[in-house]
């Protein structure tokens, strides 16, 4: 299935901008547009040394040499900078970041190769051309009908790309613009996923446009409106797969209580006990034959290794299912009183936080060795083979969960092992679960950004739209700090 590029023209409510905006507006399009002439010049004068021509008499421009002639280099290591360079492009416009150089040397790069050259005689441009803003650099936020603070519900904030200093590190600023949207907009916004924005000066009018790209999903995408099927309540199970304890689940209902019924564990205390006996077993038989391997001593070690490794992997697979069923049974049991979804953290970036200097060498073993994919892919089919739709068992980026508040949202400190405490509102709470709430908060919060229209399920990429989940929305009291 294709998906279909559409543009959604809207305009800047130029009556309501300050003059400071108008200002900016004007600055930051004007700047680029210098700066993108400049890099055409550049091209136009190396072209000798940085073009190349393809086989069909394509123009190919080397982004590496050009950088070469117009930016030094700071972010190497010492021998590798670049300290002069014959055209500084900081020098020339200080206040412009590096992202912002290369945005706009791709910009010319385009332009040059499809046929844009300088003539000599003419002085640069000094219109505004097009300003092409990725999703990146830019928030749409619409603002709710409660808020009568202001007339304009529909804000989009662009990344200024103009460097501002604050306390000797440059950072960039948002440039808020409001926008006209009609009803017809909004209906057109939600048909699809915002790519890109663009920026346009309209002359004869005088006025700004925002040229919103969309990318349409294919009409089959969205699921039939016979929703209200089921008339069970909303919940959403969110999971944390943990190291010692295999699984913590917490459930968030309609309720804004937990209880005992809410909250579980999954434990399989012997599997630790006998995974422990196997390593120890493997590694002695190994260093066992390593040593008459050295000695040229013969020997049957290798016959007994490749049996007992066998062994191990078919013991780990009986561990792995047992978990699996326990947690479907777990899942299943929900799912009669709820309108269940599942959510689980997948922990990629666990290895790379974790696995470093503070824990021991053991944990750090245990940390790799755990087949988190696996268990997911197999849990994901286990319950779409009892009859759970795709949509309802969903993964979501671990990164960030356990270490922040389930309550209020801020950091929390680990005062004994198992345990997290907030120091701003005071909550303590088991640390498995509150990773495994977070899981969930953090699927609710992507279903209420102004953006999101799809959701993607972290492990297979698979995009959803939110239509799929509207019942979820009567969860919002969890993501409020209580
Ligand atoms: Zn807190």
């Amino acid at each position: 299935m294709e998906d279909v590029v559409k543009t959604l023209k809207v305009r800047i409510k130029k009556e309501v901008l300050t003059t400071r905006k108008k200002e900016r507006l004007r600055r930051i399009s004007g700047r680029d547009t210098r700066i993108i002439e400049k890099y055409v010049r550049i091209i136009h004068h190396n072209r000798r040394k940085i073009c190349t021509k393809t086989k069909k008499g394509k123009i190919r421009v080397h982004r590496g040499k050009l950088d070469e002639l117009t930016l030094t280099t700071s972010k190497v290591k010492e021998e590798e900078r670049r300290k002069t360079v014959p055209h500084d492009f900081k020098k020339m416009f200080p206040y412009c970041s590096h992202n912002e150089f290369q945005e706009c040397r791709d910009i010319a790069v385009q332009l040059y190769e499809q046929g844009y050259r300088p003539r000599s005689t003419r002085p640069p441009i000094k219109r505004a051309r097009r300003q092409l803003i990725n999703a990146k650099r830019f928030i749409l936020v619409h603002l709710p009908k409660e808020k009568k603070n202001t007339l304009t519900r529909w804000w989009v904030g662009i990344r200024d790309s103009l460097d501002t200093w604050r306390r000797n590190t440059p950072y960039h600023q948002k440039l808020w613009l409001p926008l006209e949207m009609s009803t017809f907009h909004q209906k057109e916004l939600k048909k699809g996923r915002i790519k890109s924005l663009e920026l346009r000066y309209k002359r004869s009018t005088r006025e700004w446009w925002v040229y919103f790209q969309l990318k349409v999903l294919p009409s089959s995408f969205y699921p039939p409106e016979e929703k209200s099927s089921s008339s069970l309540p909303p919940a959403v199970l969110g999971i944390d797969l943990g190291i010692n304890i295999p699984a913590a689940g917490v459930l968030l209902t309609p309720k804004k209580k937990l209880t005992n019924k809410e909250i579980k564990f999954w434990h399989t205390k012997q599997w630790n006990r006998v995974n422990h006996r196997y390593k120890l077993k493997l590694s002695r038989l190994q260093r066992k034959a390593a040593l008459n391997d050295q000695s040229g001593k013969k020997h049957h070690i290798y016959r007994f290794l490749g049996l007992l490794r066998r062994r191990y992997r078919n013991v780990k697979r009986a561990y792995n299912h047992q978990f699996i069923s326990e947690v479907m049974q777990t899942i299943e049991t929900y799912a009669q009183v709820y309108d269940l979804f599942v959510v689980v953290g997948y922990p990629k970036h666990v290895r790379e936080e974790k696995g470093k200097d503070k824990s021991t060498h053991n944990f750090r073993r245990k940390l790799h060795q755990w087949n988190f994919s696996l268990v997911l892919t197999l849990l994901r089919w286990a319950l779409i083979l009892s009859g759970f739709e795709p949509h309802r068992i969903l993964t979501v980026e671990e990164r960030g969960t356990s270490s922040h508040c389930a309550r209020c949202g801020r950091k929390v400190i680990r005062p004994v092992r198992g345990l997290v405490h907030c120091p701003s509102c005071g909550y303590t709470f088991h640390s498995d679960l509150t990773g495994a709430m977070n899981i969930a908060r953090k699927f609710l919060g992507a279903l209420f950004r102004p953006r999101g229209t799809t959701i993607t399920d972290y492990l297979t990429g698979q995009r959803y739209s939110s239509t799929h989940f509207t019942v979820c929305l009567g969860l919002s009291h969890w993501l409020q700090s209580q």
